[in-house]
C-alpha cells in the first residue's frame, strides 16, 4: 500500500545549532512512523542534515534544484551536487520560487526533469492564488501547472511527488478545509490517471497552514497522501503530531 509522506519545508530558517537541536528532538520522539519523511531545508546545512540523520527514517530534501546541468550559474546547486551529498527529495516549483524568482510552469517543468534524471524525486508544487480562486480559476491554474510537468516528463510522471499548496493557505493560518483541498486533490488524481496508469501510486500531498490540530483530517481524505508542512515542522512536537497522524 502506498505510504503517506510528511515533508518539512525548512524555508530559509535555521542555524547549524537549532537545527542539531530540532533534528535530535525528533529523531527522540519518533515512535516507528508508518509513513516517510523528510525535511527540505537550505542549502547551505543538507550535509549536517545529512550526517546527523545518515541511517534514521528521515529523508533530506532540497528546497529547490538548477534548471541547469553544470556551469556559469553562480549561486544555484545543480542535482548532480545534491545527489552527490545524498539528497533524496527536492521541492520544485514552490510558490515562493514561482512568485518571487519568476519561476515559469516551464521552468519547473525543465527542473523536475532534471530531478527525475539525477534520482531525485522531485516534489512538484501546485496552487492557486485567492484571486484566482475567488475567480472560479483553481481547476485550470492548477491543471495548468501540472500539465506542463507532464508534458516534458509523462514517461517517468509516475516517480513525482505532487504537493497541492493553495497560495493564499501558506504561512496565513488559513488552511484549505479537507472538503476543499480533497476537492482539488481529485482533480489532480484524475489528471494523472490520465497520464498514466500508474496514478494512484503518486503520492499528492497538502500543504498550506498544515498543523498539529488539523493534520489528522486532511490526512484522512481519500486522496491526501501526506503534507508538505512549513511553519509547523520547525518545532519538532507539531511535527511530530502530524507523523503521527500520517498512515
Ligand atoms: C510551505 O511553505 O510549503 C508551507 C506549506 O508553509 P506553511 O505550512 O507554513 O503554510
Amino acid at each position: 500500500m502506498k505510504k503517506q509522506l510528511i515533508a518539512g519545508n525548512w524555508k530559509m530558517n535555521g542555524s547549524l545549532a537549532s537545527n542539531e537541536a530540532l533534528l535530535k528532538e525528533l529523531l527522540a520522539g519518533l515512535n516507528s512512523p508508518v509513513c516517510q519523511i523528510a525535511v527540505c531545508v537550505p542549502a547551505v546545512y543538507l550535509m549536517q542534515c545529512q550526517k546527523q540523520l545518515a541511517g534514521s527514517a528521515i529523508y533530506v530534501g532540497a528546497q529547490d534544484v538548477s534548471a541547469h546541468e553544470s556551469g556559469a550559474f553562480t549561486g544555484e546547486n545543480s542535482v548532480a551536487m545534491l545527489k552527490d551529498i545524498g539528497v533524496r527529495y527536492a521541492i520544485v516549483g514552490h510558490s515562493e520560487r514561482r512568485q518571487y524568482h519568476g519561476e515559469t510552469d516551464a521552468v519547473v517543468a525543465v527542473k523536475v526533469q532534471h530531478a527525475l534524471a539525477a534520482g531525485i524525486t522531485p516534489i512538484v508544487c501546485v496552487g492557486e492564488t485567492l484571486q484566482e480562486r475567488e475567480a472560479g480559476k483553481t481547476e485550470e491554474v492548477v491543471k495548468r501547472q501540472l500539465a506542463a510537468v507532464i508534458h516534458l516528463n509523462g514517461h517517468c510522471i509516475s516517480e513525482i511527488v505532487v504537493a497541492y499548496e493553495p497560495v493564499w493557505a501558506i504561512g496565513t493560518s488559513k488552511t484549505a478545509s479537507p472538503e476543499q483541498a480533497q476537492a482539488v486533490h481529485a482533480l489532480l488524481r484524475a489528471q494523472l490517471q490520465a497520464a498514466t496508469s500508474h496514478a494512484d501510486r503518486i503520492q499528492i500531498v497538502y500543504g498550506g497552514s498544515m498543523n498539529a490540530a488539523n493534520a489528522a483530517q486532511l490526512l484522512a481524505q481519500a486522496d491526501i497522501d501526506g503534507g508538505l508542512v512549513g511553519g509547523a515542522s520547525l518545532k519538532a512536537p507539531d511535527f511530530l503530531t502530524i507523523i503521527a497522524a500520517a498512515q
